[in-house]
């Protein structure tokens, strides 16, 4: 149940931006979130709600983008997408590698009044 963490984490920053920002409302939170962060979104959402109740982000839409895995393999230079936890290179078979997207985990925009 990572998710009631996270949600915290990221209510505390949308809050925070709400306030710099000078919104009296939070309308809209669009999250991003790399496929190896394991987040269920239902829960997320439901955590996200309830850390953020009695605050200007109550009300707010919660939009959930899943960035699926890729990575390059460090023999060949290959880039390729991983499905099904398969990390291995595609190419050479090698399996040293660098995941360059998949553990995202931000707040890419929010939306408010
Ligand atoms: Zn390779």
């Amino acid at each position: 149940m990572h998710e009631i963490r996270i949600a915290e984490d990221l209510s505390a920053i949308v809050l925070e931006t709400a306030k710099r920002e000078k919104l009296s409302k939070v309308t809209k939170v669009n999250i991003s979130f790399g496929v190896l962060v394991q987040i269920v979104p239902d829960i997320f959402i439901f955590a996200f709600s309830e850390t953020v109740r009695n605050t200007i982000a109550q009300d707010a839409e919660v939009n959930i983008e899943i960035v699926s895995v890729k990575m390059i393999c460090k023999k060949c230079g290959n880039d390729f997408g991983v499905e099904e936890n398969r990390f291995v290179c595609a190419n050479c078979r090698s399996t040293d590698l660098e995941i360059i997207h998949g553990k995202e985990l931000f707040i890419k925009s929010i939306e408010g009044e």
